[in-house]
Order: C-alpha cells, then sequence, then structure tokens
C-alpha cells in the first residue's frame, strides 16, 4: 500500500476540524482533512457566541461570508430559570463594557454553517477528503505517526503525517488513541430528544433571534429561531428522568411540551417538521466529560473528542474553535521549527482546560441557584450590591463571565482603549474581594476573560494588538498575526 505523507492529518471536518486544518494550512503547510460523511450533513449546536463569530471567524477569513448568510442574529438569551416565574433576557450588548458592533452571535443551522466552513478548508489549501472515515492511528513507539482510512469505495488507506488531529466529535472512539481515560463528570448527566417547528412563535424584537431556554419539572427546554419560520426545539431531562424521553418519541416530546407552559405557548400554531433534514426526533447524550489527557506525541485532540460540557449557555461550538486555534499555534509553531513539541502542547492543554474550567464552574453555580430556589437576578444584585435592576446586575455578571467571550466583542471599544478594559475585567473579575461570588474570584474564571479579551482583539486589530502577558508561569504569549507561539521575554 502507497502511503501519502502529509504536515497534519485532521479526522473530522465539524467547526473543530475545519478551524485547525484552516488556521495550519494558511501557514503554507500540507493538511489533509478527512470527513466521514459528506456534506451538508446534520449536526445539533446551531446557538453560536460572539468569540467564534467575531473572533475565530474572522481569523479564518469567514466573518463577510457569515455575515451575508441570512443567520438570525443572536443578540443574548431569553430564560425563564430559577425562582422567577417571568422569563428574563440578558443582551451581549446592554452593558457599556459590552456595547459595539460585535455585541451579537448567530443562530446557525450547522449543516450549512459546517459546510461553509470545510469549504473555506478547501479555499485555503487544505485537501478534504469527504466519505472517508478514519479507523485508527498508525503508531511508531510512543509517537502517533499517521493515521489509516476507509476511502468512499471501501478501499483501507494509510496516510503518514507529523501530527494527527482529532476533531471526529463525540460519537468517534478515535480519542481513545490518546491515552488516559474520559471523565464523566457526576453533576451534568442528561439526555436530550429534540426536533423543528414551522411557525412557532419569535420573541419580540429586538430579541426575536435569541435563544429562548425554559426550565420545567423535569428539565429545561431550548427554543432557537433558526429562521422567520423554522425553529429548534429540545428537551433535556436529568437522568433520573430518562424514562420520559423512551419509548415513541412524539409522544414523550409532546408530553414534555404540555408539561412547560410557556413553551406550549409559543408552539401552539407551529407543526413539527416530519420530512428532510430536520424530519427526525433525535436523542442525544449530554453528560459533560473530559479526556485526562488532551494529546500524546503527534496526536492532539480537539472540541468534543476532548471535552464536552453541558449545553445551556451554547459553549460548543465555541471550545471546539477555540480548541482548534489553541492545537493550530502549537502546531505552526512546532511545524516552523521554533518550539518543541512539549512546549507548545502544554500551552495549548493549559489553555484549553481553563477555558473548559470556567464553562464548568459557571454552570455549576447556574444549576445551584437554580436547585436551591433563589432568584437568579436577587443572587445578582446580593452579590454586586449595585444599584442596578436585578436584570441589569445578573447582565452585567453573566454577560462579562459566563464565557469569558461575549465582554470582548466591542471591536470599537477595544481597539480604542483595551487598556481601560483590561482594568474593567479585572475589576469585574474578583478585584475586590468578598462581595464577589466565588466563580468570579477563581483565578481560573480571571485568566479565561483575559485571554479570550486577547483572542478577539489579536482578531479585530492583528498586528496592532495589545503586548500580552503569558497565562501560565513561565508559559507562552501569542504572536501578533495570532497563528503561533512566542517564548515571553519581560521587558
Ligand atoms: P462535530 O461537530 O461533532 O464534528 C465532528 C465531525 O467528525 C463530524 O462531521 C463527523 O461526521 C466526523 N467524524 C466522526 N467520526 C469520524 C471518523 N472516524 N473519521 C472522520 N470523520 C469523522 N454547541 C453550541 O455551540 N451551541 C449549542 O446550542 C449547542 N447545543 C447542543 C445541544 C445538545 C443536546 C448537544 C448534545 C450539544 C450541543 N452543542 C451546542 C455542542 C455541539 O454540538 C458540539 O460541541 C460541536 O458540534 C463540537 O464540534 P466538533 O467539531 O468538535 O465536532
Amino acid at each position: 500500500m502507497s502511503v501519502e505523507d502529509f504536515d497534519v492529518v485532521v479526522a473530522g471536518g465539524g467547526p473543530g476540524g475545519s478551524t485547525v486544518a484552516t488556521l495550519v494550512a494558511m501557514q503554507g503547510h500540507r493538511v489533509l482533512l478527512l470527513e466521514k460523511e459528506v456534506f451538508p450533513r446534520y449536526q445539533i449546536g446551531e446557538s453560536l457566541l460572539p468569540a467564534t463569530v467575531h473572533g475565530v471567524c474572522r481569523m479564518l477569513g469567514i466573518s463577510d461570508e457569515l455575515a451575508n448568510a441570512g443567520f438570525p442574529i443572536k443578540r443574548g438569551g431569553t430564560f425563564r430559570w430559577g425562582a422567577r416565574p417571568e422569563p428574563w433576557t440578558f443582551h451581549f450588548g446592554i452593558s457599556a463594557k459590552m456595547a459595539g458592533s460585535t455585541s451579537h452571535a448567530y443562530q446557525v443551522e450547522r449543516a450549512r454553517f459546517d459546510e461553509m466552513l470545510l469549504n473555506n478548508a478547501k479555499r485555503k489549501g487544505v485537501v478534504v477528503r469527504e466519505g472517508c472515515a478514519v479507523t485508527d492511528v498508525v503508531e511508531d513507539g510512543e509517537r502517533v505517526t499517521g493515521a489509516r482510512y476507509t476511502d468512499p469505495d471501501g478501499t483501507e488507506r494509510e496516510v503518514s503525517a507529523r501530527f494527527v488531529i482529532d476533531a471526529s466529535g463525540n460519537k468517534s472512539r478515535l480519542y481513545t488513541k490518546v491515552g488516559g481515560s474520559r471523565n464523566y463528570s457526576e453533576f451534568f448527566r442528561s439526555l436530550a430528544l429534540f426536533g423543528y417547528f414551522e411557525g412557532g412563535k419569535r420573541l419580540p424584537e429586538p430579541v426575536s433571534g435569541n435563544i429562548l431556554s425554559v426550565a420545567f419539572d423535569s428539565g429545561w427546554f431550548w427554543y432557537i429561531p433558526l429562521s422567520d419560520t423554522l425553529t429548534s426545539v429540545g428537551a433535556v431531562v436529568r437522568r433520573e428522568d430518562a424514562e420520559k424521553i423512551q419509548g415513541d418519541r412524539e409522544k414523550a416530546l409532546n408530553t414534555l411540551i404540555a408539561e412547560c407552559p410557556l413553551i406550549s405557548e409559543y408552539l401552539a400554531d407551529a407543526t413539527r417538521v416530519t420530512t428532510g433534514r430536520y424530519g427526525e426526533l433525535r436523542v442525544r447524550k449530554d453528560y459533560s466529560y473530559q479526556q485526562e489527557t488532551y494529546w500524546r506525541p503527534g496526536m492532539i485532540l480537539v472540541g468534543d473528542a476532548a471535552c464536552f460540557v453541558d449545553p445551556v449557555f451554547s459553549s460548543g461550538v465555541h471550545l471546539a474553535t477555540y480548541s482548534a486555534l489553541l492545537a493550530a499555534r502549537s502546531i505552526n509553531s512546532v511545524l516552523a521549527g521554533d518550539l518543541d513539541e512539549k512546549t507548545a502542547l502544554n500551552e495549548f492543554e493549559l489553555r484549553y482546560r481553563r477555558e473548559y474550567g470556567v464553562f464548568y464552574e459557571f454552570l455549576v453555580s447556574f444549576y445551584q441557584m437554580n436547585v436551591n430556589e433563589e432568584s437568579y437576578f436577587w443572587q445578582a444584585k446580593k452579590v454586586t450590591q449595585n444599584q442596578s435592576t436585578d436584570v441589569e446586575s445578573f447582565v452585567e455578571l453573566i454577560g462579562g463571565v459566563s464565557s469569558g467571550e461575549t465582554a470582548l466583542t466591542a471591536a470599537d471599544r477595544i481597539a480604542a482603549r483595551s487598556a481601560e478594559f483590561a482594568a474593567a475585567v479585572d475589576e469585574m473579575a474578583g478585584g475586590d474581594g468578598d462581595n464577589m461570588v466565588p466563580m468570579f474570584k477563581s483565578t481560573v474564571v480571571q485568566q479565561a476573560m483575559q485571554e479570550a479579551g486577547q483572542v478577539q482583539m489579536k482578531a479585530l486589530l492583528g498586528e496592532d494588538a495589545e503586548p500580552e502577558l503569558p497565562l501560565f508561569p513561565g508559559g507562552l504569549v501569542t504572536s501578533p498575526d495570532g497563528m503561533k507561539w512566542l517564548p515571553h521575554h519581560p521587558a
């Protein structure tokens, strides 16, 4: 069998795989991406975050294409959650700290969004082969040196590479080759049952594009507008209530909808889509997990292959594309001969774990507040002790910290006042002690907010971005173009 050779082989053409492949190919390296399906293909995970849209997508060079695609604009989220009976809304741009032209994301049909990213990878020089399932890695001692795959004709093929990236998502078993175990969270173990509806009600303008998340006795619903008429609707139920989504799915979903007055109201005049891509009612485990190790010599995990955290804050595509960016920087540095593999990939893993940790910590608090029946808004007001309304208090906290990204979407402000911004982040993130919620005191949260700011600043400002500091003692900093790591030399 003849063995082709590439610098990098990527398994999986979802957002994680396309992103890492593109960012490495943009540095002139030879990249092969193998995707099991033929695109466009269905995927769940439709609600994006501003950091993906205005940070990573800008680096990939698809901001304009994305903006012109006609995806509904997501200005924030609307929740019926916690002790308060009324829905409440947060806007990415409500706070002066978050205002600006990048204070929104999109709700995307993943078949279209993922195909856009994959086509962009092709345009940027990635060799993309669809209908090719990676079956195994090739090993030489400790090192992964290539991959085996089955091509569309069913022929077994082998390819060698300096790096094999597993970006094959949640269902593939390729990740086991990296070593260590996949550790599941005891806390987040839910199941989701979801489908699509035509003609569902919309939130009033200007928030008609918001995600609507509604807690009810058995769990919570997402309600995501994908066009003027199409809506993605999913019920997430706790593991203890798993029997509620067993058996006839149509009946199960209708029963759950009937349990939830707000979703019943929004779907009162809607019809479930029963044909085509959106015709199936699907069930997915959304258990949270993370792999014990994210890399070994020659092999790296990105996206769902590495970790997943509860979907309530729509972090999946963000974690996939952000980890892809981190991995690309490491690979680009090693292939350029700038850094050794261990140094570059330790930086990748530390930053990736920290970002995951931010969401995990935040989400535990979010659910704890729900379980304790304390009002979410009241808690936020109590913590900040400010003069704002309950809603505003919450928005300032959640907008700045839940992702660490949404606070960083104001391009004009970042450009003009990045130093002032950094100070504001410090203050918000836990500058002053006892009044802060524990998660805001966490250094992991503070560091992630700062890194997130740097990601967006790099994307927005390119070489003019503020010089950054390492996030970890002795750690690396990003190159001015954001595509590699550099050693840090204090002035
Ligand atoms: P994927 O998108 O899964 O892409 C992996 C690709 O690899 C696929 O195209 C697959 O066909 C391919 N592949 C698989 N095996 C192989 C193989 N052996 N060889 C080659 N190719 C292979 N995220 C959000 O951002 N917003 C949301 O609103 C959201 N809601 C969610 C709701 C639920 C119920 C769940 C479970 C998840 C949700 N997510 C959401 C998470 C989101 O779906 C994922 O985090 C995201 O798709 C991960 O991207 P990825 O590139 O890592 O993997």
